[in-house]
């Protein structure tokens, strides 16, 4: 078995289409794969039906949210795709997005980078609008070289496109996927900048809230980094996921599947449905 249970399509900010993921995941020997694209399940609409397709299929998706003041991302496993108020907390992520955007837009115009809200929006089509189009929108237009220098000067932590967004907690996040019959996870601890302290506190408040699972395994990550998680699940008596967070071709260590698997020890979310 070889899962990858977080990947991004073009409903978000993945530069694949839905079905392109879902043949190249095949390809790349992935037997169990997640769409989790941020904020959306669009990336479901109009799939084959699942006996169709070369994998199992898991649907999914990443809320954005917020913990005391750390944005965090839960990702949900096995959420019913149709599940109407997940559809209208959907609905409202947008609406945040695009609230998020045009304050982006001010902001970067005030520092004296005139980005076009337009052509941006455009581009995201019915994508979720987010950084990562900001970021295409100023190498486009010569401000940076590339969409690495975008966020170090004007969209990462700490800049000035890095507007302070109304995400909703994280404890709503994990209740909207329970309420859709999906598996809560909390995605890429290792990413939010926390000392180990604080990052147990934050998956402490995630399994109180009613979280499953966290990332053990993200992306390339090194062998500590997934040591120290394996061990904060198995004292938080959490599962453990494991994901590429895939957004486009091009990094063969980080294409889909290319993950490390599980470490011995911890109990592999997919247990939790089986
Ligand atoms: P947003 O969801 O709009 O806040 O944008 C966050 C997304 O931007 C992440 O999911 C990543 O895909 C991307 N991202 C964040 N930091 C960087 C970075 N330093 N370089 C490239 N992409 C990044
Ligand atoms: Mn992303
Ligand atoms: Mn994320
Ligand atoms: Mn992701």
């Amino acid at each position: 078995m070889t899962p990858d249970l977080h990947t991004h399509t073009t409903a978000s900010d993945g530069s694949l289409a839905p079905l392109a993921l879902i043949e190249r995941a095949a390809d790349c020997g992935v037997t169990h794969l997640s769409i989790t694209d941020h904020d959306t399940m669009a990336g479901y609409a109009g799939l084959p039906p699942p006996d169709e397709l070369p994998l199992v299929l898991v649907p999914g998706i990443e809320l954005s949210a917020v913990w005391r003041t750390t944005g965090v991302h839960v990702v949900g496993l096995g959420v019913d795709p149709a599940d109407e108020s997940l559809a209208l907390r959907v609905i409202e992520q947008r609406e945040r997005r695009l609230e998020r955007a045009r304050r982006i837009a001010d902001r970067l115009a005030r520092r004296g980078v005139a980005v076009p809200l337009g052509e941006i929006l455009e581009e995201a089509g019915d994508g979720m609008v987010g950084r990562p189009n900001f970021a295409a929108s100023l190498v486009r237009h010569g401000h940076v070289r590339d969409v690495a220098a975008a966020f170090r000067r004007y969209l990462g932590n700490g800049k000035a496109g890095d507007v302070r967004t109304e995400w909703p907690p994280m404890r709503d996040a994990v209740a909207w996927i329970r309420a859709a019959g999906g598996i809560p996870v909390l995605a890429h601890p290792a990413r939010y900048g926390l000392t180990w302290q604080r990052l147990r506190a934050l998956v402490h408040s995630f399994r109180e809230a009613g979280g499953r699972a966290i990332e053990v395994v993200s992306g390339h990550q090194d062998a500590l980094t997934t040591a120290r998680l394996a061990s904060i699940a198995d004292d938080a008596r959490l599962a453990a996921s494991c994901g590429s967070d895939f957004h486009s071709p091009g990094r063969p260590w980080a294409d889909l599947g290319r993950h490390a698997a599980l470490p011995p020890g911890v109990r592999p979310v997919w247990e939790l449905w089986a």
